[in-house]
């Protein structure tokens, strides 16, 4: 059975097929690129949930099954911001640094430095208005300033209370037992044996 993943990012790809690959071992993931789709996909939703449906449902366009994801950080002193807009949030998409020295500087002088890193999967089948969504979420504090070198985007400011260090600090494996995506990853691939089975 054929997966199609709506990202480029490589390592995404990776990580859903490791993750499904214990559970679903005849699953093959690919990328959007694999099946021929080239062009962008707007990314106009205004949840976490709406911009992974979007994606998934372009995947799913192709024929076969689509998967989506989105993510982010909300931050409770910021009104939820970055939230959707978290890969953005200094303008350039992608510019980790950037959007870390933009969220440091917003956070100057706040007291309550509550966040959380959300997580949302959909899953389009071809033919079927049943999606399959799953979520995770991780709750922590923003630092004063980046402290590790692992991770990317937020991780280097996002202290993680029951580690007592920031996610930048620790290795992959142990950020992906408690992460998010880790959580949204491990419900999606029993939703997905789940749903399989009772086909
Ligand atoms: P996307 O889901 O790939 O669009 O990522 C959204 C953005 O949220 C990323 O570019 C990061 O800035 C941020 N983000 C999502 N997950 C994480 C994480 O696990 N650590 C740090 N930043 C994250």
């Amino acid at each position: 059975m054929k997966l199609v993943l709506a990202s480029k990012n490589q390592k995404k790809i990776a990580e859903l097929q490791a993750i499904l690959g214990e559970l679903l071992p005849d699953v093959q993931v690919l990328s959007l690129a694999d099946v021929g789709i080239t062009e962008d996909i707007v990314e106009d939703g205004e949840t976490f949930r709406e911009n992974a449906l979007i994606k998934a449902k372009a995947a799913a366009a192709a024929g076969y099954i689509g998967v989506g994801d989105d993510s982010g950080l909300c931050v409770n002193a910021l009104g939820g911001a970055p939230g959707i807009y978290s890969a953005r949030y200094a303008g350039e998409h992608g510019d980790d640094a950037a959007n870390t020295a933009r969220l440091l500087d917003n956070m100057k002088g706040k007291v309550d430095r509550r966040a959380a890193f959300h997580c949302v999967i959909a899953c389009v089948f071809p033919g079927s208005d049943e999606p399959i969504v799953t979520e995770g979420s991780v709750r922590g504090l923003i630092t004063q300033a980046p402290c590790g070198n692992g991770g990317f985007g937020y991780d280097p400011v996002f202290y993680y209370p029951p580690f007592n260090c920031t996610l930048a600090e620790v290795d992959a494996k142990r950020k992906n037992e408690i992460s998010h995506r880790g959580m949204a990853l491990r419900a999606f691939a029993e939703a997905l044996a789940a749903r399989l089975k009772n086909e």
